[in-house]
């Protein structure tokens, strides 16, 4: 599937605003304040944005949950009725622009848009795409057993199964290794 630079962008800010999320009760939340939100909209240039408060604070955390059921959809019937429900609740107002000179491409957050209801609008559309390309199951989570953070599979035979194959996936294999060498030397 053809994937523009806009909806790799809005991938790739969906993805990393997921995997901020704490795994456990004791682990830190990637998105502890509003600096902290403050860094994710300017590492992700997230366009039109004004001052943050403690309100888009927990707002975007309250989206960044239900991205993540998106990523843990058993099917596409599913992942679809999740994401109509967040694009509807955001508001939109497609429209074609060329800012800060990219190609033309489609903003579908309303003009003024907080940011979690920019964010829900135009990472909501670029999962959507996934979808109607009939590859809802490239949206997927981590398989190490103590990870599941969420990745998306741009790979050709949609082979992939960690979300970063030097880390979780080398940690596996080395497992497997050392487990088959006790085993053969036991
Ligand atoms: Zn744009
Ligand atoms: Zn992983």
């Amino acid at each position: 599937m053809l994937i523009t630079h806009d909806t790799r962008c809005a991938l790739d800010t969906v993805v990393d605003l997921v995997n901020t999320a704490p795994e456990d009760d004791a682990a830190a939340d990637g998105l502890a304040d509003v600096a902290a939100l403050d860094d994710f909209v300017r590492n992700h240039k997230v366009s039109e944005i004004g001052t943050l408060s403690e309100f888009d604070l927990s707002a975007v955390r309250r989206i960044r949950g239900r991205f993540a059921a998106i990523f843990e959809a058993p099917d596409a019937r599913t992942a679809a009725g999740l994401i109509n429900d967040l694009v509807a609740a955001a508001g939109t107002t497609p429209r074609l622009t060329d800012h800060d000179g990219y190609d033309w491409h489609v903003h579908y957050f309303a003009p003024g848009a907080s940011l979690s209801d920019h964010l829900a609008a135009d990472c909501g559309m670029a999962l959507a795409f996934f979808v109607v390309a009939g590859e809802q199951e490239r949206l997927r989570r981590c398989e190490a057993p103590d990870c599941r953070r969420a990745f998306v599979d741009l790979s050709r035979n949609r082979s992939r199964r960690y979300c970063d194959s030097r880390t979780c996936g080398n940690r596996l294999h080395v497992a497997a290794y050392r487990a088959r060498r006790k085993e053969a030397a036991g």
